[in-house]
């Protein structure tokens, strides 16, 4: 199991985290707390989207100076999610659900694993956030679910970067995976169905999600609008 997590920014380019280190970002995945639970936000991305709304987490250009990168344990992660996993009598967290995200966690997926098996182990529900272009290997049994968002040619990453077809059809066959397309335009749905109709296993349309990009309410608003425009939904009938 790893045994330390480092809190930093490295670049976007950076060479994954090898065996005993977990980069995730900044303090915020420990006050991030939301009704469904926690956010574990790990620092490092493969992909460089241009729209990326958390770039905060992989380009050190663009890094929060309200949220400087930190250098934690494995142990102090589990232990700041769930005291039991110090102390086995502790009272249990009342929402023992979490969705790992970043960045890109599956760069990091040999340390991760030490904390999920952990949470695994205690009851946590463990949700992980992917762009798809990574395998994940070690978690793919221990992850309840993948949410995997392949990145579409409005993200201005190069196509062979973006799309790993073995590693988009490794997620295609695990039944614990979802796939959601982020979109400007009703061309973007186009390019998203062509990836669909690529994948081998295919997958099922209760599989797949859509969701507007914007960085703010009024943008996904708009866009979700303009989205559904050619399919007006009819409410009563
Ligand atoms: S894959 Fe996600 S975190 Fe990485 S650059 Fe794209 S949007 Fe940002």
């Amino acid at each position: 199991m790893a045994d330390h997590v480092d809190e930093h920014v490295p670049s976007p380019r950076a060479a994954p985290a090898g065996r005993g280190d977990v980069r995730a970002d900044h303090p915020r995945w420990r006050s991030h707390r939301r009704a469904r639970g926690p956010v574990l936000r790990l620092a490092g991305c493969n992909l460089t989207c241009v729209w990326c709304d958390t770039a905060f987490s992989w380009d050190p250009a663009r890094k929060d100076p309200a949220r400087p990168p930190t250098t934690v344990t494995v142990d102090e992660v589990l232990r700041r999610l769930d005291p039991r996993a110090a102390a086995p009598d502790a009272v249990a967290p009342v929402v023992r659900r979490i969705v790992i995200t970043g960045g890109e966690p599956l760069l990091q997926t040999d340390a991760l694993a030490g904390v999920c098996q952990r949470l695994h182990q205690l009851g946590w529900v463990l949700e992980v956030e992917t762009s798809g272009s990574l395998s994940p290997g070690p978690l793919t049994m221990i992850v309840d679910r993948f949410n995997v968002s392949p990145k579409l040619t409005h993200s201005g990453v190069a196509e062979g970067a973006r799309l790993r077809w073995p590693v988009l059809n490794e997620f295609a066959a695990l039944p614990h995976a979802t796939f959601k397309f982020v979109a400007r335009t009703v061309r973007d749905l186009d390019e998203a169905g062509a990836i669909l109709a690529r994948l081998d296993p295919a997958v099922d349309a209760s599989r797949v999600m859509v969701m507007a990009e914007g960085t703010d309410a009024s943008e996904v608003l708009g866009r979700s609008r303009e989205l559904l425009e050619p399919w007006p939904l009819v409410v009563g009938a």
